[in-house]
């Protein structure tokens, strides 16, 4: 963990891990320039598909959204890029819109697609959002 980088939260869903690992190696040279974490398999699967650095937490359904959303709470997490699946019912739905609204009250940017994933990559987190 590098103290002068900003921190980026990947999260994807089942259905969506494809896209993610194939995104997170489109953008690798721009992902290097943040700590990364993630859930539990989303972020070991980036890892091993960029070998990218990223901090693992608990994988979603088990807890690892609010991992996230606690670490976000407490200014830890810059950033959250998460390829949520709008198709599939999931068992831990509150913890995910458990994650959306922490993000809202802290004004932390969060990407539930890879338009606007690329949109807060292209931004820069800290000079788009003036922090
Ligand atoms: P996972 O969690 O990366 O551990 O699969 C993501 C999720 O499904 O919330």
């Amino acid at each position: 963990m590098d103290e002068k980088k900003k921190t980026i939260a990947l999260i994807a869903h089942d259905n969506k891990k494809a896209e993610m690992v194939e995104w997170a190696m489109f953008r690798k040279t721009e992902l290097e320039k943040y700590n990364l974490c993630g859930t539990g398999t989303t972020s070991r699967r980036v890892a091993e598909a960029t070998g990218l650095d990223v901090q693992g937490f608990l994988s979603g359904p088990l807890g690892g959204d609010q991992q996230i959303g606690a670490h976000l709470a407490e200014g830890k997490i810059d950033a959250v890029i998460f390829f949520c699946d709008p198709l599939t019912a999931l068992p831990h739905d509150p913890d995910v819109r458990a994650l959306l609204r922490i993000a809202v009250v802290y004004d932390v940017p969060i990407a539930t697609n890879r338009a606007t994933a690329d949109c807060i990559l292209a931004a820069g987190i800290s000079d788009f959002f003036g922090k």
